[in-house]
């Protein structure tokens, strides 16, 4: 019986390869992990200032900084000392709030909003943000995997590689009040951000997001300017496509997160189905429209007694 209840047997294995001129091949769980159009297996080449901090030679015993495309700069086996020594003893809280962050990531599995691991999940505390490792399947994530970085990526918790999108994740930390983050690669959405700058705003649901959902122009995954894309399409937004690739969605908690990218996932899908009615053209909603129902919203599920009501 695992951690959470669940049964079997969890084999964690983890292999890397390096490559002629430095560059490291990552498969974790026996899971090369597909990342379309790429594939997940990061690549990046190691530096030797940060192949020393990570063997624990002069000059390099405290926590490794992230790189582009590899937060922890390398292969992760080669970091593994370092990791130890960076990392603390979780909290209970933290510890719990990892417990609901694997539940939420399998939940977008269960949903059909991610296939595989192609998605990610984050949630921060205080200036602490958890988020799911890179290429683990999360039926296979338990406790001893909480993966914790603080907002400048350095590593406080976990001996997994966080997620290839932790420059996205983060920067969204640094520019929004968010406290959960969910990326997916749901299939109609995904398919919308290959069609269009913005979804068009055809349902009043459109409001709960902020208005129509901007898509942000494409960068690869993993890239700093795809964190600055993404930052500019949520700007007063709560959730964001990305060109080719996928969805961004934020929350108060996880559950609200989660919440927002399944909904904007039905919007993507309502609109595919509109508009390929042959000879006509779906309606959209106006900005009065959308205000008024944004207004609604306001007081949408709000206590009888509360006096904003
Ligand atoms: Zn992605």
């Amino acid at each position: 019986m695992n951690w959470d209840g669940r049964s079997g047997v969890s084999v964690r294995r983890r292999v890397c390869l390096r490559l002629a001129d430095g560059p490291y091949l990552e498969v974790t769980g026996g899971f090369p992990v597909v990342h379309p159009p790429f594939g997940e297996i990061l690549v990046t080449p190691v530096r030797s200032t940060e192949r020393g901090a990570a063997k624990g030679r002069p000059g390099g015993t405290g926590p490794v900084r992230p790189t582009r495309g590899f937060p922890n700069g390398g292969c992760p086996e080669d970091d593994e000392g370092a990791n130890r020594r960076a990392a603390g003893a979780p909290s209970e809280e933290h510890r719990a709030a990892w417990s609901h962050l694997v539940a939420t990531a399998r939940r977008t599995v269960a949903d059909g909003l991610v296939v595989g691991t192609s998605g990610n999940v984050s949630l921060r505390l205080a200036d602490t943000v958890l988020v799911t490792p890179s290429g683990v399947p999360y039926d296979r994530l338990g406790p001893d995997d909480l993966c914790a970085v603080d907002l400048d990526g350095t590593r406080l918790s976990g001996e997994a590689p966080p997620t290839s999108e932790l420059p996205l994740h983060l920067a969204v930390y640094r520019a929004t009040d968010a406290r959960a983050i969910v990326h997916t690669h749901a299939v109609h959405a995904t398919a919308v951000s290959t069609l269009v700058t913005e979804l068009p705003p055809i349902h009043y649901q459109t409001a709960a997001l902020g208005g129509p959902v901007r898509v942000a122009p494409y960068a690869c995954f993993g890239s700093p300017e795809l964190a600055r894309a993404t930052v500019a399409a949520l700007r007063d937004r709560a959730a964001c496509l990305l060109a080719n690739h996928g969805t961004v969605a934020l929350g108060a908690d996880l559950d609200q997160a989660l919440e927002r990218t399944a909904q904007l996932e039905w919007m993507c899908r309502v609109w595919l189905a509109a508009r390929s009615v042959p000879g006509l053209t779906p309606g959209v909603l106006g900005s009065a429209e959308l205000a008024e129902a944004a207004e609604r919203f306001r007081g949408y599920g709000r206590h009888p007694d509360d006096p904003a009501r």
